[in-house]
């Protein structure tokens, strides 16, 4: 199957729409961003590497950060973690806080913004937030084998300045016990996260891990074991895309988290990890070129986990 050839296509099919869908404006340092960017970067299990677009420009990872931490606190408290947040797609945006009222402040899954603040503060145990945050760059570096992934501060400001659902989110967990340190601590590290700032490459080689059943199958390491590479696979699987996780799975059948950054991280288990980006977003806050890029992947390549 010649990879380049398939990705290649797939960016000259979107070059005539680049800039559709809507850029995410609610944080206002991401409504800068060119609309116009298109990247595709594929990191196979034997380490070859294919990209196309703009796949060298640094863009704003946002959610697609919280496969990481949840990474991070699974390996810190292990299924623990499991008492304090679900594993229940939400069928709810990303950043609804209807639901907890009704759950007792125990949020549905990791990858909706409740959960993944919850997941923060597991992480910020026995930490300052500065320490938990170089604790995730060092991570996430590790995993990319790349030095140079940074966290893009004038971002983080911006979302600090403008969190306002998620410090309702947060002092409301907080008010049912589930959040425990400081609410400034725990968005302190949230916001830093999300504006972790990659590459579609340096995405796609990060995520290597979860489709080699949680080793890099290039230096050799294991990051996770496999049941829990699987589990994470899961998790993105049936939350990874807000209230349109059953439409990506149903298009692509990959694994997948978005971010409103306009990314998407996408595993085929035993073949790849893939890396989209378009900044453009569609109405459930999923990019809208780089879902159906994936889903012209998918299509092509014939990768998809419910049978070829
Ligand atoms: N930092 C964003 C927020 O909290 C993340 C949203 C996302 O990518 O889903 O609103």
């Amino acid at each position: 199957m010649d990879l380049q050839a398939i990705i290649d296509d797939i960016a000259s099919a979107f070059a005539e729409r680049r800039g559709e869908g809507k850029v995410a404006d609610y944080i206002p340092e991401l409504a800068k961003v060119d609309p116009k960017q298109f990247a595709i970067a594929i990191t196979t299990v034997d380490g070859a590497v294919y990209t196309a677009g703009d796949a060298a420009t640094p863009f704003s990872i946002q959610s697609i950060s919280k496969v990481f931490m949840l990474t991070l606190a699974l390996g810190k408290a292990g299924e623990t973690i499991w008492q304090r947040v679900g594993r229940e797609p939400s069928g709810s945006a990303f950043n609804s806080i209807v639901q907890l009222e009704h759950e007792l402040g125990i949020p549905r899954n990791p990858f909706i913004n409740a959960g993944a603040i919850v997941i923060c503060d597991m992480v910020l145990a026995g930490y300052k937030p500065k320490e938990a945050i170089g604790e995730l760059l060092r991570f996430v570096r590790y995993l990319a084998d790349d030095e140079t992934i940074s966290i893009d501060r004038a971002v983080a400001k911006s979302e600090t300045q403008t969190g306002f659902r998620n410090y309702a989110l947060a002092n409301f967990m907080r008010s049912f016990g589930n959040l425990h340190h400081d609410v400034d601590h725990v968005l302190g590290v949230y916001f830093h996260q999300c504006a972790l700032s990659m590459t579609c490459q340096q995405l796609s080689r990060a995520g290597l891990f979860l489709a080699a059943q949680g080793a890099d199958p290039i230096s050799g390491y294991s990051v996770v074991s496999p049941k829990r590479a699987r589990r994470i696979n899961a998790l993105m699987l049936t939350c990874g895309h807000y209230d349109g996780s059953g439409d990506f799975a149903f298009h692509v059948g990959l694994p997948g988290k978005s971010g409103v950054g306009g990314g998407i991280l996408a595993i085929a288990p035993g073949k790849a990890s893939i890396a989209v980006w378009s900044p453009g977003l569609n109405k459930v806050g999923n990019s809208l070129l780089g879902s159906l890029a994936l889903e012209m992947l998918a299509a092509r390549t014939g990768w998809s986990v419910f049978g070829a």
